[in-house]
């Protein structure tokens, strides 16, 4: 079961999309240096399809995507959450909501390319930086057609 600590709308954790963050709490990665270890509890609001649909209701008209920070621990739920925003999209055709997932595993998750438009893979390793550096190890992908686009260079501060 997923649980969520809060949630925002960001402009910059996926380039060209107006995006709900939901950050996910009961990280698994441990990451030496995370620079949010109160995601590393497992505390906060229930995060299932009802939850998820309360928040499209609210914010559906003033988002281009929805973006899971995390859920390593459960992997399979958000797989089901974002099928679930997939399904929502096709029923109502005028909301085009895209899907992205930010996990801190170094590889993808099973068929996890079929269930979003975005994918940044990779922990966090202090001495390498976050995306926005350029020795980062974390990568950035747009999927297009269950491809992988590497991206990450549109993060970097030149
Ligand atoms: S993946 Fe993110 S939240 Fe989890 S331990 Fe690493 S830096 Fe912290």
């Amino acid at each position: 079961m997923l649980r969520f600590h809060n949630y925002d709308i960001v402009f910059q954790e996926i380039p060209g999309e107006v995006t709900l963050a939901i950050n996910i709490s009961n990280c698994p990665n441990r990451c030496k240096g995370c620079h949010s270890p109160h995601l590393q509890d497992d505390k906060g609001e229930i995060l299932d399809e009802s939850a998820l649909e309360n928040l499209l209701e609210k914010y559906g008209n003033a988002i281009t995507c929805v973006c899971f920070m995390g859920g390593d621990g459960s992997p399979d739920d958000v797989l089901k959450l974002a099928r679930f925003v997939r399904r929502r999209k096709g029923e109502l055709l005028f909301v085009l909501i895209k899907t992205a997932w930010y996990s801190g595993k170094p590889e993808l998750y099973q068929n996890a390319q079929h269930y979003f438009d975005y994918i940044k893979l990779g922990k966090y390793i202090e001495k390498l930086g976050g995306l926005n550096s350029p020795t980062t190890n974390q990568r950035f992908y747009r999927i297009e057609n269950a491809t992988m686009i590497d991206m990450t260079d549109r993060f970097y501060k030149h």
